[in-house]
């Protein structure tokens, strides 16, 4: 990968701790499963957010954009992905970096890896960027072509992008086999003339009209710790059996 690590970065330099470009040894990052969700639901991530990630000394982590461009303007600051990746960062950016870089540069290439991944492995379950958001329609549109080729495969996502789902529900193009659920985090909805399947976060005061016949996350107790259930034990959102999922703030 052509990640470039700096050792020195700091608050006071302004140097980025990873930065990236996209060439010839930029390859896919696809993982199987993590802490929360569980062994055997696959996926990859990209950068989450709008813009830089930076630490709270300032640091920036990486210059490297994000991906999820307008949709999430108001989300960045109690975004999990975006706090997560900064705890995390040796871990995760450079993988990150490189599924986004491939994504905004070499989609081709991205797709064709992620086929031939599926082609040595058997993978009963997929979840588009666990981190990140789809960059813009034609990536939405490529995944669901991507999905209707791997009937066995059940794949599910959270995504704010609701257009990109409106559009593709138009064109007829969504698989049976994709789930999409739309991130509401914690805001209010005017309505939902579509029936799509809506992701709440809680801060359990329970005001949201949508809560009447709901689901809730066995992943985080009210007190916002992890109880140890896991996605893979769950199965409701990959499933997709249940119409709104509410997850306590955590
Ligand atoms: S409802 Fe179930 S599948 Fe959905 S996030 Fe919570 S534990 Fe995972």
């Amino acid at each position: 990968m052509a990640i470039i690590k700096n050792a020195n970065a700091n608050a006071e330099n302004k140097l980025p701790m990873y930065t990236g470009y996209l060439d010839e040894t930029t390859h896919i990052h696809v993982i199987d499963g993590n802490s929360e969700m569980g062994k055997g639901i696959y996926h990859y991530s990209t950068l989450a957010g709008s813009t830089s990630l930076v630490k709270k000394d300032g640091t920036v982590i990486t210059d490297v954009e994000g991906t999820c461009g307008h949709h999430c303007v108001n989300c960045e600051k109690i975004c999990y992905a975006r706090n997560y990746s900064k705890r995390n960062h040796r871990g995760v950016i450079p993988a990150y970096i490189d599924n986004t870089l491939l994504l905004r540069g070499n989609r081709d290439q991205f797709f064709k890896e992620l086929e031939d991944f599926f082609k040595y492995n058997f993978v009963s379950c997929f979840r588009p960027h666990v981190s990140g958001e789809f960059i813009d329609y034609d990536h939405f549109k490529r995944m669901c072509e991507f999905i209707a080729r791997h009937k066995d495969t059940q794949f599910y996502c959270y995504t704010e992008a609701e257009e990109y789902l409106d559009r593709a529900e138009d064109e007829g193009i969504v698989p049976d086999n994709f789930i999409v659920w739309i991130s509401c985090c914690d805001k209010l909805r005017e309505s939902n003339p579509r029936n799509h399947r809506l992701a709440y976060i809680e801060n359990g005061k329970n005001p949201n009209p949508d809560f009447k016949d709901y689901f809730h996350c066995p992943k985080i107790n009210k007190q916002g710790n992890k109880t140890g259930i896991t996605c893979a034990m769950c199965k409701v959102c990959p499933k997709g059996n249940k119409r709104v999922v509410v997850m306590y703030k955590h």
